[in-house]
């Protein structure tokens, strides 16, 4: 009867702590959220945009810390990305709900909650290609099922395809010695890249940020670096090969950390894929160039991954709050690992790196110098695709 009563008392609290609506945010209601939670929580809370969109739509982040917008010595720097591509919206709609939970989560005490935000300086950014989203959402009103409608910028650009291209250096250094981390920007950089892409790149190279997760739709599976293949190309396509980071292990852990928080993703089979433990290396589902988690790996150390959270690109308003919750615990634990597998202090802190610290903003590097040969590589077979995710 007790517990009855004190399940009965969660729904209670969670109905009223969480007067989150499930439907899917335009624009205009989208920032309007985010200075709701702001304003909700203003002393945990900031909102700052990174700069604008091909339409002038501005890329807004909402911080989390206890000292909003301030870094503090010692605490990690953690971001979410959402809706790179504009008509996969699940994670533009989960980073709305996150900052919510959140917000009301640590007025309500929760210490779980009030040590994470203590803890960790929380960027989220809910879409990175507004202009692509509106599209999407235009055209889903109209019932226009297009599979790729709105995924691109304003400019038609897929901006997971859109970083400078740092495989291809990290690839020859292994080969033929060299830096294995902080490759450099190439000189024209700036003239190569969409203003999206430019903005996240400086928004990367202002921030200590060591862990991070990309959201995506279009299967349901948790996608570690390197994305590039290392294979040669058949018939203009780069083999599908396995080709792991020296940080291989790690990545896989903190993939499978989302995917069995994840209500369903570590089941494997999804979206008529299957993918063992619900994760896979990039590069052994598809070879992809120039995206966006390789590059936070090889240009600044973050340690990013992908995450593909639904089999519908734009899932119907009604699956909003199932999605929510088979991923609310995942989006947390994720968050927490920033602490338990990647907290950097000072040099002093990591004895048993191999690589001497660049002085990068005084973070200390986890990536393990390996040779190339002693890495296992395998060729897997290529899993079914339905179409980029
Ligand atoms: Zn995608």
């Amino acid at each position: 009867m007790s517990d009855l009563v004190s399940i009965f008392l969660h729904l209670l609290l969670f109905k009223l702590v969480a007067p989150v609506t499930f439907r899917h945010h335009r624009y205009d209601d989208l920032v309007r959220m985010l200075y709701k939670v702001h304003n909700e929580c203003p002393h945990i809370t900031r909102v700052y945009s990174i700069g604008r969109s091909v339409k002038g739509r501005h890329l807004y982040v909402l911080e989390f810390s206890d000292y909003p917008g301030i870094h503090e010595p010692l605490e990690p720097e953690v971001k979410y990305v959402g809706n790179m591509h504009g008509n996969e919206v699940l994670g533009r709609e989960l980073l709305l709900q996150l900052s919510e939970f959140l917000c009301e989560e640590f007025r309500n005490r929760n210490q779980r909650i009030v040590r994470l935000v203590e803890d960790t300086r929380i960027h989220i950014m809910p879409s990175m290609n507004p202009d692509g989203y509106e599209v999407a959402a235009a055209a889903q009103e109209r019932d226009i099922s297009g599979y790729l409608v709105g995924r691109n910028n304003a400019n038609g650009v897929d901006l997971n395809r859109n970083f400078p291209d740092l495989n291809t250096y990290i690839y020859y250094n292994e080969k033929n010695g060299g830096p294995n981390h902080h490759l450099p920007l190439p000189d024209n950089w700036k003239s190569q890249v969409e203003p999206e892409t430019q903005a996240v790149i400086q928004w990367i190279r202002s921030f200590n940020f060591v862990l991070s997760a990309n959201l995506h739709g279009g299967a349901v599976v948790a996608n570690y670096p390197y994305d590039k293949s290392l294979g040669h190309r058949v018939r203009g396509f780069r083999r599908t090969a396995n080709t792991p980071t020296p940080d291989d292990k790690l990545f896989q852990k903190l993939a499978k950390i989302y995917s069995y928080a994840h209500g369903w993703m570590h089941q494997g089979w999804n979206c008529g894929d299957y993918f063992p433990d619900g994760i896979t290396n990039g590069a052994s589902w598809y070879s992809l160039s120039k995206g966006m988690q390789d590059f936070n790996y090889l240009h600044t150390n973050c340690f990013e991954i992908t995450l593909e959270l639904s089999c519908d690109k734009f899932p119907l308003q009604g699956e909003l709050q199932r999605e929510w919750l088979g991923n609310r615990e995942a989006l947390i634990q994720f968050l927490e690992q920033v602490n338990f597998q990647l907290k950097r202090s000072t040099p002093q802190a990591a004895p048993k790196r191999k690589i001497p610290n660049s002085g990068h903003r005084g973070r200390v590097l986890p990536k393990k110098v390996q040779p190339r040969a002693a890495r296992k590589k395998e060729t897997m077979m290529k899993q079914p695709q339905r179409g980029p995710a």
